[in-house]
């Protein structure tokens, strides 16, 4: 029995939360509005904003200070439409951006008049996506953070009535008071005082100073800082001077006042409650599916409540207590999913609405500010066509299949698990994403023509229909293979053109849908224990087991992938190999700068490095062979050590280590030589290893009891290599022996010789 009180006290005690939601009165609202002027003067378009900054944030930008920049940058839209949903929504980087400019336009006042439209092919996920969006938004204006106000009246009987009835009622007050237990006594005398005027339209309290008295009492109200000068300056705030309360809190209003004949009596009256979304009791924010049948009543009332009021004010017209569907969403969100079937109907209705933001009830007029949204399909367009008013005032948001290949790989994580990184080689799960992705791209980029003319030269990183290069970008990368000349006239205008041409992509191809079968098939076959899907498997799978898809994927793309993926593996290889000389480089190049100002056939401790150097035509040709090449002329070779002697003593001793007091390391001389040194070192590092048997065998043997047959050199250079790679490039330790072996076996490094 004890512990069902403990339990029953438990639950009294989490009610008792949800008191807190009580209506307070309407000094109190302005105390709290004094206290919190940003979060309670928010109008819907205001607190939609809001709540997508708070969950999304500022977004990365991988490349600041970049003078070109169009601002096309990385948000994480997880927090917002992925965590906590059943049906997740991945927003890529091209409609993240696009959203966030939707969303940057709510603000400024002007976008009351519009309906936003995000308009997309079957199976890109637009429903899940609006759904999970209102689904936040719910949770957020139903938070602290985004709790925003609604008038609630209370009519205080005694008041309005002059004293004349306030017998009955609290007679039966003070009795249930004195035998009761307080609260349910209060309540229900409360009851018998107060008549409760809920506003259907849920104003927001402040609308209920008189608006010619409004700039004076707000600036009486707050103190002069930044957000009275936001109110006072900002486009934002221009619906608090503007905007009216609904006829209903107007004409309550004006007839109290009549009675009491004082104002301060009537805001006694007005109390505040927080404002409570319900999309499930279409409180706030409607969600219509294209099935809904459209209602026979148009117009809702409330008979008894009328009865009350008009018996209240001895008057039954003065106050009608009247309004139609749309005032429930009034500073919330109405949204049509699909335009199609009855909502074909509902966006026509919502003609009047959105042009004049008003609309008729009975002889009534009645104002309405929501945010109107809503998906549809393309094919539905035909459906808005030839309301030329109406399509004027609506903002499409182009919804595509997953452009961006981080995005698309996401997707399958969170399908398929996040291991399943750990079946593929590195770069091949992203190269499967780029498979899919190719086939949703129009064939040929005028942007992309114009800016790189021949496709020709980067035939060693990128299709001919420069497709991998658009994706890349689309992912906001740019690449690093892209020479000078283009990586400089990568301006603002081409950037663009580019990004704008994904607004005609993306609605063909390879589905959401599709690309998780695809992927399935894929996984599920080749994916087993102890095996890798490696590049091989993957053309593998396109060309045979599947070719029924090739024919989707554009023609060479996946030639050229390969291409591509050959070319950066072997980077890595080399990469992982080199890395073990840096300590080296550095040293032979202080050594070298040094060395150079003496006479050959002379010894010296270099100053830098403290090694005893002796100075011979070997020493300097030694190093020289890696900054030169190893077949370059005597006379070159000459000419480049002295004008190198010169360039350090001219500049780098004599300015840069003396004067600026730079290490011999950070300066330019000695950065160019090493530019060199790496880039010769990286194009031959393998060399050694190519002809010899033992290495491919060695690297086959790691692992086992074979490898300690190896020499010891042997030994020591696959075991750095094969460690590096995992370090570096995110291999375990079975990819980074198979990476090799391909590398081997494929004869790359023949392949890609400069
Ligand atoms: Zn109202």
């Amino acid at each position: 029995m004890d512990e069902v009180r403990r339990i029953m006290k438990n639950l009294a005690g989490s009610q008792e939360i949800e008191d807190q939601e009580r209506a307070i009165p309407f000094d109190e609202f302005l105390v709290l509005m004094r206290r919190h002027p940003a979060r309670t003067i928010r109008n819907i378009h205001q607190i939609f904003h809001d709540m997508v900054k708070t969950f999304v944030g500022e977004g990365v930008d991988e490349y600041p200070g970049d003078p070109e920049s169009i601002n096309f940058i990385g948000f994480d839209f997880t927090p917002l439409l992925v965590d906590g949903s059943d049906q997740p929504f991945f927003a890529d980087r091209l409609f993240a951006n696009r959203l966030m400019s939707m969303i940057d336009g709510l603000r400024g006042g002007a976008q009351q008049n519009k309906i936003y439209l995000f308009d997309g092919p079957p199976g890109c996920g637009k429903s899940t996506f609006l759904n999970n969006l209102l689904r936040k938004f719910e949770e957020y204006a139903n938070s602290p953070a985004g709790t925003r106000y609604e008038v609630v009246w209370h009519l205080d009987r005694s008041l309005v009535e002059g004293g004349r009835s306030e017998e009955g009622g609290s007679r039966l007050g003070r009795l249930l008071e004195r035998h009761g237990e307080s609260g349910d006594a209060d309540d229900m005398q409360d009851r018998q005082r107060f008549l409760e005027v809920p506003c259907p339209s849920h104003d927001n309290p402040l609308l209920l100073i008189p608006r010619k008295r409004r700039p004076e009492f707000l600036d009486d109200l707050f103190e002069d800082d930044q957000f009275k000068w936001n109110l006072s300056t900002s486009k934002d705030y221009d619906w608090v001077f503007r905007d009216n309360p609904c006829t209903i809190c107007s004409s309550l209003y004006q007839a109290l006042l009549h009675r009491v004949g004082d104002a301060g009596r009537v805001m006694s009256m007005i109390h505040a409650r927080p404002y409570r979304f319900d999309r499930r009791l279409g409180k706030g924010i409607t969600v219509f599916n294209p099935g809904d049948r459209l209602t026979k009543q148009p117009v809702l009332t409330n008979a008894v409540l009328q009865r009350r009021i008009g018996t209240l004010l001895q008057d039954s017209n003065q106050v009608r207590y009247l309004f139609s569907r749309y005032a429930r969403t009034n500073n919330g969100i109405y949204a049509l999913m699909d335009i199609k079937g009855f909502n074909r109907e509902r966006l026509l209705e919502l003609h009047n609405i959105i042009s004049d933001g008003v609309h008729k009830v009975e002889e009534i007029e009645e104002r309405v500010y929501s945010l109107f949204m809503g998906v549809m399909n393309p094919e539905d367009n035909k459906n808005i066509r030839g309301f030329q008013s109406l399509s004027d005032r609506i903002e499409f948001i182009n919804i595509s299949y997953v452009l961006d290949s981080s995005t698309e790989v996401e997707i399958y994580r969170n399908i398929f698990g996040r291991h399943i990184g750990e079946s593929f080689l590195p770069r091949v799960l992203n190269n499967f994403a780029r498979v899919i992705i190719s086939s949703r791209l129009n064939e040929k980029s005028p942007a992309l023509l114009d800016w790189i003319g021949d496709a020709e030269k980067y035939k060693l990183y990128c299709d001919e229909n420069l497709h991998l290069l658009k994706m890349a970008i689309y992912t906001g990368i740019i690449p690093v293979w892209l020479d000078e000349e283009d990586r400089k006239n990568f301006t603002a205008r081409i950037r663009r053109r580019v990004i704008a041409e994904a607004e005609t992509e993306g609605q063909s191809g390879f589905s959401g849908r599709d690309s998780i079968d695809i992927f399935h098939d894929l996984y599920a076959n080749s994916g087993r224990e102890g095996r890798m899907i490696t590049m091989d498997t993957l053309c593998a799978f396109f060309t045979r087991a599947r070719p029924e898809l090739a024919r989707q994927i554009p023609d060479g793309f996946l030639e050229s992938l390969r291409r591509q993926y050959n070319y950066q593996i072997l980077q890595e290889v080399k990469e992982s190999l080199y890395y073990y000389n840096e300590e080296r480089i550095a040293r032979d190049l202080k050594n070298y700068l040094f060395a150079l100002n003496y006479e050959t056939g002379t010894t010296a401790v270099c100053s830098y490095t403290g090694d005893k150097l002796e100075i011979t035509e070997s020493f300097l040709a030694g190093i020289e062979n890696h900054l030169l090449g190893e077949d370059v002329s005597e006379n070159r070779r000459q000419e480049f050590r002295a004008e190198t002697q010169r360039e350090y003593t001219s500049r780098t001793l004599t300015q840069e280590i003396m004067v600026e007091g730079l290490d011999i390391s950070m300066t330019k001389l000695f950065g160019d030589l090493h530019k060199r040194y790496v880039f010769s070192l990286k194009n031959r590092v393998l060399d050694p290893f190519l002809g010899n048997a033992n290495f491919r065998r060695a690297v086959k043997d790691f692992a086992t009891d074979n490898f300690r047959t190896y020499d010891r050199k042997i030994r020591d250079d696959v075991t750095f290599l094969l460690d590096n790679l995992q370090d570096k490039f995110g291999y375990n330790e079975q990819g980074a022996r198979e990476v090799c072996l391909y590398v081997v076996d494929n004869e790359l490094t023949e392949k890609f010789r400069d």
